[in-house]
């Protein structure tokens, strides 16, 4: 078994006569379960965040500061327990769980070095008249983050919202709720007052519908699926709240003619099967150079056939299995709607004969434009690899779909390398790099992939008003 999780409201776990099952994906076996909150349960998170709200934000930046480093630090000590707690429920091998709580802790640890330097400034004025712009926090906080990382994404939300002096209502996945879990026992014991940070969990359109039009509630934050960022957008706007989202990606890679094909076949590879493709950033179309493209795709395919798949829990797993069974369902129907339209499929293409949702690692080749794979987002261990005449043709494919979120390029010389940075369409541009997303980076989307940034000096700012102050002396 792994743990029964709570509520957590104004400083106590809260137990509910309703729960959910958690599934472990390697062995679908039932390995304990999550609270489901009721109307009572929401009404008194937001009251409890209202009133947490009220005393955190006056709360000194530097006491805002210290608990959040305690509280992370307390973090990187269980991380051990918590990666554990990851893999069980997600999937994920531990190492690469371990890594998530890493740069979940360094989440918090730059937003709580943000907060002590969230300047305003002073303009300019003739003498008699002073005006500031100071930055101040925006109010109760409803976040909701999903299960493919489920310690670092709800990390993200908490930090900016917590940093910025603001509560948080947090509904993280029900289907991955123990890295939360974790987080607000370290921010427990780390001393942050009852209130400020709040867990639900239950059925999520129910949570989401009740909480955003609350007057209590001043800001979203969502990463998930574009179509229900949408739709939280809609209800946000409707109430005039500022909402962020993190939304879903499609992301190109543009291989231009210059590079080492076998090293950058190498390197997409590794990074294509990380967390089994589940990562809104996962490398998935790639446009390759017909110059280099039977190298590059003969060293994908064979790096893809080393992966060793399996239960996370196993030191020597490399990939586990994808996160539920949804996932399985729908890339066997890309793959199968890909082969029909003439794809050819170069390695994997099915799920593992074997107990676990686990989807081989799957390579595919001279995919037509109107294959789904190519338009709809797999978000599992499903890489799509196409040749080009140019870049010219590789941005106009890349730039193709309503998708913004990370685009990549491999390319040496300078000319190619500025072509591709300034014509991909997406809110981060990597070039000789998979990595899109750090802690001190701005991370988010355009067009349909998500509005705001988190993370970097600008993610902090969405939790906060502009306020102007002007002060005529006597
Ligand atoms: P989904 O879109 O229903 O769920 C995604 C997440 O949003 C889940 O954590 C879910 O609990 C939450 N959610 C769903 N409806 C909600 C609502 N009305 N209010 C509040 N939260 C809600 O579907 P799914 O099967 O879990 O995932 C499918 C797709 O979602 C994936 O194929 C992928 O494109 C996208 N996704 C994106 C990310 C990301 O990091 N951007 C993460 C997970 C899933």
């Amino acid at each position: 078994m792994n743990a029964d999780v709570p509520l957590y409201i104004g400083g106590n776990w809260r137990k509910t006569v309703e729960t959910l099952p958690i599934i472990n994906p390697a062995t679908e076996d039932v390995i304990g379960t999550v609270a489901v909150a009721g109307e009572q349960d929401l009404e008194d998170a937001l009251a409890v965040a209202a009133e947490g709200f009220r005393a955190w934000s006056s709360t000194s930046p530097w006491k805002r500061s210290e608990i959040i480093l305690k509280a992370s630090a307390l973090m990187r000590e269980r991380i051990e327990d918590i990666a554990r707690s990851i893999t069980v429920e997600n999937g994920k091998s531990l190492a690469e769980a371990r890594l998530e709580v890493i740069r979940g802790c360094e989440f918090f640890e730059w937003d709580a070095g943000e907060c002590v330097r969230l300047y305003g400034r002073v303009i300019p004025s003739e003498p008699g008249i002073r005006y500031m712009v100071v930055h101040e926090p925006i109010g109760p906080v409803a976040a909701f983050s999903p299960w493919n990382f489920p310690m670092s994404q709800p990390a993200r939300k908490i930090a900016g919202a917590i940093a910025s002096g603001c509560s948080v209502i947090m509904k993280a996945s029900e289907e991955t709720p123990s890295g939360v879990m974790h987080i607000a026992q370290a921010f427990e014991d780390a001393g942050l007052p009852a209130g400020v940070l709040n867990l639900v969990f239950g059925i999520p359109a129910r949570i989401s519908e009740f909480l955003i039009p609350r007057h209590e509630i001043r800001m979203i934050a969502f990463t998930g699926s574009t179509a229900v960022g949408k739709h939280l957008t809609e209800i946000a706007a409707r109430h005039m709240k500022p909402a962020l989202m993190e939304l879903g990606g499609h992301a190109p890679v543009i291989v231009c003619d210059d590079v080492d094909p076998v090293a950058a076949g190498i390197s997409s590879a590794t990074r294509k099967y990380r967390n089994s493709g589940q990562v809104c950033t996962s490398p998935t179309r790639f446009f390759v150079h017909e110059s280099v493209y039977e190298r590059f795709t003969k060293a994908f395919v064979e790096k893809a056939q080393s992966i060793r798949v399996g239960d996370g829990l196993d030191p020597a797993t490399q990939m586990g299995p994808v996160a539920n069974d949804r996932r399985i369902e729908a890339l066997q129907a890309l793959v199968d709607d890909g082969r029909a339209k003439g794809a050819r499929i170069l390695c994997g293409g099915h799920r593992l004969e074997k107990r676990g949702y686990f989807f081989a690692p799957t390579a595919m080749a001279e995919l037509p434009d109107d294959a789904r794979a190519m338009r709809e987002e797999p978000f599992g261990p499903l890489a799509l690899i196409n040749p080009v005449r140019s870049i010219d043709e590789a941005l106009e494919k890349a730039n193709a779909l309503p998708f913004g979120l990370a685009a990549y390029g491999f390319a040496r010389s300078a000319a190619n390398v500025d072509r591709i940075a300034r014509g991909l369409e997406a809110g981060n541009v990597s070039i000789n790099t998979l990595e899109a997303s750090r802690a001190e980076t701005p991370f988010g989307g355009v067009k349909d992939s998500g509005l705001g940034r988190e993370g970097g000096a600008e993610g902090i700012l969405h939790y906060t008003i502009v306020k102007t102050i002007s002060h005529l002396v006597e």
